[in-house]
């Protein structure tokens, strides 16, 4: 995987047309940190991250990946300078393979492309059940499975920054484990992630740093272990 970047988002504000969904948000990922981005429904987070891989286009603030501004780059660009995207419900091709879904992941991006039969390779040791389906259509896979795909399609581009929205969405306890264990153990190998979750508790454990997102502001960030002992995240997010 390629080496560390640091993510920059400095006071962003986004929306979609007349309607502003982002106000001043600033979220930072170290190289190699693990970083989980929590929030109420509609509070904005998958927004950011739309910001972040250039779906979105901000209308003020900055995004910087390993210093270079990034708010005004094409999704293509993004993912070339080594930033991925595991959007919310996943968007795979249901009609091409696992294989052929995962292959499409390093396509865009040249140093990737050369490398794919090494990385397909390290996909399948991070999620051994998709070797398994390789030659099976992605829209038959379980919705675990499905998750797999797309997450190791990501990490075919080689990324060293991951930004991932909801990956639990659908999943039962078990595969939610399965597919958060994965992302650790990416992180473990030093690429940083960003993380979306509906699943505080979970996401906070295994964050280094969380932020809090209400109504397209931080109103919080702290390390994921002080934001657990946080009451007022406890109240909101964990219903204790
Ligand atoms: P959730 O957990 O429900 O996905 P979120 O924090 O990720 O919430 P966003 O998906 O960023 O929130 O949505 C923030 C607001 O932007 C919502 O009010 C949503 O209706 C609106 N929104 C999202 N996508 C679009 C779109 N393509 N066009 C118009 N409005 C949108």
């Amino acid at each position: 995987h390629g080496v560390g970047q640091e993510l920059v988002i400095e006071h962003v504000a986004a929306g979609y047309g007349k309607v502003q969904v982002l106000w001043d948000v600033s979220v930072r990922v170290a190289p190699g940190e693990f970083v989980a981005m929590i929030g109420a429904n509609g509070a904005g987070k998958t927004t950011t991250l739309r910001a972040v891989s250039g779906v979105v286009r901000p209308s003020a603030g900055s995004i910087r990946l390993g210093g270079r501004e990034i708010s005004r780059a094409t999704p293509s660009d993004i993912v070339k300078l080594g930033l991925a995207h595991v959007p919310e419900g996943r968007e795979l091709f249901p009609l091409m393979t696992v294989r052929e879904n995962l292959e499409l992941g390093a396509a865009m991006r040249p140093e990737a492309a050369r490398a794919q039969a090494e990385t397909l390779g390290q996909v399948y040791r991070l999620f051994p059940r998709l070797e398994e389906r390789a030659g099976q259509l992605a829209g038959t896979l379980s919705g675990g499975e499905q998750q797999m795909v797309a997450v190791g399609r990501a990490l075919m581009a080689r990324p060293s920054v991951l930004v991932v929205d909801e990956p639990s969405l659908g999943l039962s306890p078990l595969m939610t484990q399965t597919v958060f264990q994965a992302l650790k153990a990416v992180n473990e190998e030093g690429v940083s992630v960003l993380l979306v979750e509906q699943n505080v508790g979970l996401s906070l454990k295994l964050a280094d740093r969380g932020y809090v997102l209400e109504n397209g502001q931080v109103i919080r960030e702290g390390s994921g272990a002080d934001l657990l002992r946080d009451p007022a995240v406890r109240e909101a997010y964990l219903a204790l």
